[in-house]
């Protein structure tokens, strides 16, 4: 089973989709996590795409989509997609990526959010730099260790309002577009995220229920 989350960022895919993947044993793709790393570890690939992370733009197709393909080249299990495709190029690569494995898509799972929830949530959002966990806190309040790891928690570069604004921006114009994608292929079933995490992960199960 292959399956994508879809949404604003802030809309919660992140933290439903570690969840999800590690309850039904897939592989999580999450390019913006793999892409924070490297940046963090100074890497060549980090350097490459520091300037269009930290602005909120895209980092271009090809090198999202060689990602991808140098990661599970020998991937066996279902892939649960996270903050990938966000663009109609990513998504058709995508299809025609599984379809040369003898594999689909059984469901794109689109996380619906007011914008400007999305945003508000941005704003206060932390993350441990160790397990990736996120937690809630005012700007400006001091961050405390992770509950799950006891790793450091910090806030992320693009978390700021300018680049919060962008980021909403750059998925208006370029990932909205893959609800309508999605709805003609059928496989695009929609979760109301602005209930508590655990709400939100009842309805994600029950809509994976009828393609399990
Ligand atoms: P969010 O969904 O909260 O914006 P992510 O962690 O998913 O955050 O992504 C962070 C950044 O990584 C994006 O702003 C973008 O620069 C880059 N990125 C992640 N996924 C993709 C993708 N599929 N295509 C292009 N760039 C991406």
């Amino acid at each position: 089973m292959n399956i994508v989350f879809l949404g604003y960022p802030g809309s919660g895919k992140g933290t439903q989709a570690r969840f999800i993947a590690q309850k039904l044993g897939m592989v999580h793709f999450a390019p913006g996590d793999i892409l924070w790393d490297e940046v963090v570890k100074k890497t060549p690939l980090g350097m490459e795409v520091h300037d269009y992370l930290s602005s909120g733009r895209l980092v271009p197709d090809w090198l999202i989509l060689r990602l991808l393909k140098d990661k599970f080249a020998a991937e066996k299990r279902g892939i649960l997609f996270d903050g990938f495709p966000r663009t109609l190029e990513q998504a058709e690569a995508l299809d025609a990526w599984l379809s040369s494995r003898s594999a689909a898509l059984s469901a794109v799972i689109y996380f619906n959010l007011p914008e400007a929830a999305a945003a508000k949530r941005l704003e206060g959002r932390v993350a441990c730099a160790g397990c990736g966990a996120s937690y809630t806190a005012p700007a400006g309040a001091p961050l405390s260790a992770c509950s799950a790891c006891g790793g450091a928690l910090k806030r992320r570069d693009d978390d700021v309002p300018a680049i919060i604004q962008k980021r909403m921006m750059v998925y208006r114009d370029q990932t909205e577009q893959l609800i309508s994608y999605y709805k003609s292929n059928d496989i695009l079933v929609e979760v109301k995220a602005d209930q508590p995490q655990q709400a939100v992960t009842v309805q994600v199960a029950t809509a994976l229920k009828s393609v399990l």
